[in-house]
């Protein structure tokens, strides 16, 4: 057999030192965020009471194509990046496909996933404004864990409220968050005012993200010193994310190639457009006609059936009205095993591109998914993350289009975790006990329709 190479790997000095922040290039820009009671645009000096200065400044910020990335962060960086590029030789061979497929690998970071990208970025800019505390909400507790790594890093004290259904149900993620150091908190809980009426009117309630974010957030104003953050949907946490598409494109570089198409899960958008937005930006300045497309469950299938509409981040309508594919805030998505994927909306910028057409998504039936993600597996020995078997499952559907069509195309998607802590979701496949949750037509509709009864 000739030598071929399987993984590009970039020496530390190639690594990227600026983040791509696609808002400054984009033809159509997206809409502001409103204040929900006044409508009027938000500056970012309202986020400020909020979050980091510097973050809420980078949310806003549609006119600088380059951020620069701090030196502290591009230290921590270097503990885990460049992460690999690889060759799918052996993913080809089983689908007997033309298709060249490439994976970015964001599962080889400390934590498992790509969320840790963001994590030291936003654990950075908070300790440099001074601030001593730090409070986030989490669900699978993938971005807990991440946070809790990076707080650690920097000397920052993190509360992270778990869904309390999550904390009980998986607890090694919450392990891995207190290993770290962070205090993790159950939520509902007692420690808010939030976590306390809610739990005074239903002791049993199991929780939700909404209720924890509340909770966070009540935290985050009612300590001293204290920020919240979050790890998916805004725009900065996405502009961190840009350091896998930016790696990506030097190391397709190195392969010799440039992608035809590129894909991602898609839960909030930040590891979709943190390998995307860097190749799209030659879409954009210089006529290139790569594919984008985002893969979502179809159980929670908001860029493929939801709206385009201004509407909440947050369950509880908290947080600043957002121009979004939504599904509508209230939305109960269901218990779905990628829980990284079950968030009602989409980030404002990938929003934007999905109207203006630059982008495309599909959605991905659950039992497909894990298909895909046994297969990958098997072929290229990585268990990838539930959320990340909808990149593959995307990625295996183009590869057998071209099969039939016989082109060579292209394809690269990002691998945004493993898997490993998600065993009991691949015991239930295996064993049968997973199920496809479709939505009807009506169902979504009623949704949305109670938008229009809260005059959205
Ligand atoms: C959180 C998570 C996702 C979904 O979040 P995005 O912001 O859409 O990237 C996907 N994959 C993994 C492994 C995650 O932890």
């Amino acid at each position: 057999m000739s030598t071929r190479t399987k993984r590009f790997i970039l020496p530390e000095s190639e690594i990227p030192t600026q983040w791509y922040n696609i808002a400054a290039d984009m033809p159509n820009k997206p809409m502001p965020p409103l204040n929900p009671q006044t409508r009027e645009p938000l500056r970012a000096s309202d986020l400020y009471p909020i979050f980091a200065k510097a973050l809420a400044d980078q949310e806003m910020n549609q006119t600088d194509a380059w951020i620069d990335i701090p030196e502290a962060v591009r230290e921590q960086y270097k503990n885990y990046r460049c992460t690999p590029l690889v060759r799918a030789y052996e993913l080809e061979k089983a689908l007997g496909t033309p298709a060249h497929i490439y994976f970015k690998n964001e599962s080889v970071s400390p934590v498992g996933s790509h969320k840790l990208n963001s994590a030291i970025a936003q654990a950075y800019f908070c300790k440099q404004e001074g601030i001593t505390n730090i409070t986030t909400e989490t669900g699978a507790g993938q971005w807990g864990a991440a946070l809790s790594y990076a707080a650690k890093a920097f000397g920052l004290e993190l509360a992270v409220y778990m869904v309390k259904i999550s904390y009980e149900q998986k607890p090694y993620r919450r392990s891995i968050m207190q290993t770290f150091g962070a205090q993790v908190t159950a939520s509902p809980s007692m420690s808010t005012k939030a976590g306390r009426k809610i739990l005074t009117d239903h002791p049993n309630y199991q929780g939700s993200l909404g209720t924890a974010i509340s909770e966070a957030i009540e935290l985050a104003m009612s300590t001293p010193n204290c920020k919240y953050t979050l790890g998916s949907v805004l725009s900065h946490v996405t502009l961190h994310q840009t350091i896998i598409g930016l790696e990506a494109e030097k190391q397709m570089a190195m392969a010799g190639e440039y992608p035809d198409i590129v894909i991602g899960c898609f839960g909030g958008g930040s590891n979709f457009g943190g390998i995307s937005f860097p190749f799209m930006r030659h879409n954009i300045l210089s006529g290139k006609k790569t594919r984008f497309i985002a893969a979502e469950p179809n159980s929670c299938p908001k860029l493929t059936r939801g709206v385009f509409r201004y509407d909440f981040g947050d369950e509880a309508g908290y947080t600043p009205l957002l121009p979004m594919f939504t599904l509508g805030h209230n939305f109960a998505p269901a218990n779905i095993h990628a829980g990284g994927l079950r968030y009602h909306g989409a980030g404002v910028i990938v929003s934007q591109l999905l109207k203006d057409k630059m982008m495309e998504a599909v959605d991905i039936a659950q039992l497909d998914s894990f298909e895909a993600g046994c297969l990958f597996a098997q072929t290229e020995g990585i268990i990838p993350a539930p959320e990340s078997c909808h990149a593959i499952a995307a990625a295996v559907d183009e590869a057998n289009k071209c099969k039939e069509s016989g082109e060579q195309k292209v394809i690269l998607f990002n691998l945004s975790g493993h898997g490993l802590i998600d065993m009991a979701s691949y015991d239930k496949y295996i064993a049968g006990d997973l199920m496809n949750y479709t939505l009807t037509d009506e169902q979504i509709a009623e949704n949305i329709k109670e938008l229009d009864t809260m005059k959205l």
